[in-house]
């Protein structure tokens, strides 16, 4: 809303009074419309739309106090300004008890008005923008719980006809004869392959629902973290193998204990690891590195690959669910493959694991330079104590 086409009525019995009042206000650039009457004045308000009516206390038929209580019955939103001589000074109190906005005492001060009228525009124009943001915010979060329904459907959807795909799988892989067609039996490990890419997007989905509910029934243990890493290393380093990437682990540190969630801390690093296998050329290098102070509370894991890397006004983006940098058309589907397989939500389930540990996720990167994925979390104490 404008300030200038704000509009106003002007309830005022004496004539002359009312012309003035109404040249004032229509020089300060609001539109006009007057009401010689209480009564008028409240059928005026029902029929027309105004930001602001201006009455005058004292009247004979409908009173300026009748007139106020009328409009906030009504039609709330409009804000009222009453007008009162000084021996009638308490009326203006009660009426500013019962709702009105402010008053002008007479003879009206021209500077004063003016201040009153844009203050109460202002204040008008913010409570229409707080009811936009409010709709706004209704609409926002019915909109998340439909995404929310949306994942717990569809994973509950799909979950039932890929179990029975696996199993129908596993029955061909169990009675395919060993001397079978060469390409018959690629044939099903590309299925069987498929089928486990399949089943981890499921998982990431089922994970991302729960989260959303806040259910995180966690198992937490106290285990040590570098021999975490170690199994990680040693199930993870055919893939590397596999794509010609240079795969080092190393230790910075002795081994401490954490306490956690073990499996799901692991999907977590095994998430950074396959997206740097993912983003990382042939012939790149990954390090995955375990440093440990045992002066300090926090142990580091750090997963740094010399890969495409991330631009920087991307970098906090890539934590939000779905989201990827590259055009997922230009994916293969392949979870190994450069720029493989996924849907965006391996990280955003990567942090909501790591900080419900009390840890934190940071990422370092640069464009065709690689990235660099720091994972702190507290540690309970050092296997040697
Ligand atoms: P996705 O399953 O699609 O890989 P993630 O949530 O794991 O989803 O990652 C989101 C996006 O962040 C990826 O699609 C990719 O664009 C970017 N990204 C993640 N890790 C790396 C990395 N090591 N190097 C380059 N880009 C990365």
């Amino acid at each position: 809303m404008d300030e200038k086409i704000a509009k106003i009525l002007v309830i005022e019995d004496e004539e002359d009074v009312r012309e003035s009042y109404l040249d004032m206000f229509e020089f300060f650039g609001y539109e006009v419309d007057s009401a010689p009457n209480g009564r008028e004045g409240v059928v005026k308000v029902t029929n027309n739309d105004y930001e602001i009516v201006i009455t005058d206390l004292n009247m004979p038929e409908m009173d300026g106090i009748e007139v106020l209580k009328m409009v906030k019955k009504n039609k709330p939103y409009i804000e009222v300004i009453v007008i009162t001589g000084y021996a009638t000074l308490e009326n203006a109190i009660k009426a500013m008890k019962i709702g009105a906005y402010d008053y002008f005492t007479k003879p009206i001060d021209l500077e004063l008005v003016k201040i009153v009228l844009s203050k109460c525009i202002q204040s008008i124009k913010a409570r229409k923008e707080n009811e936009e943001l409010k709709t706004l915010n209704q609409k926002l979060t019915e909109l998340n719980e439909l995404k929310d329904k949306f994942i717990t459907v569809t994973n509950h959807e799909l979950r039932t006809p890929l179990t029975v795909l696996k199993g129908y799988l596993d029955l061909i892989d169990m009675f395919l004869p060993e001397d079978s067609d060469k390409d018959l039996i690629e044939a099903l490990n590309i299925s069987k392959e498929t089928m486990k890419e399949m089943v981890t997007i499921i998982e990431h989905l089922h994970d991302l629902s729960f989260f959303d509910y806040g259910k995180k029934n966690y198992t937490k243990n106290e285990f040590v973290l570098t021999e975490l890493l170690q199994t990680i290393y040693n199930e993870m380093k055919v893939l590397f193998k596999n794509r010609q990437i240079k795969f080092n682990f190393t230790l910075e540190g002795d081994p401490v204990k954490v306490v956690g969630d073990q499996e799901r801390l692991k999907r977590s690093l095994r998430e950074l690891l396959q997206n740097a296998l993912k983003f990382t050329n042939e012939n790149g290098e990954v390090n995955l590195i375990y440093a440990a102070n045992n002066r300090g509370k926090n142990v580091f894991v750090k997963v740094i690959d010399s890969g495409i890397g991330i631009p920087v006004d991307k970098q906090d983006m890539i934590f939000e669910p779905f989201y990827e940098v590259q055009n997922s058309i230009h994916h293969t589907t392949s979870k190994v493959d450069f720029m493989g397989g996924g849907i965006g939500l391996g990280l955003t389930l990567a942090k909501q694991v790591i900080e419900s540990h009390d840890g934190q996720i940071v990422v370092e990167s640069e464009l065709n330079k690689g990235s660099i994925f720091t994972v702190v979390l507290p540690f309970k104490n050092s296997i040697k104590n």
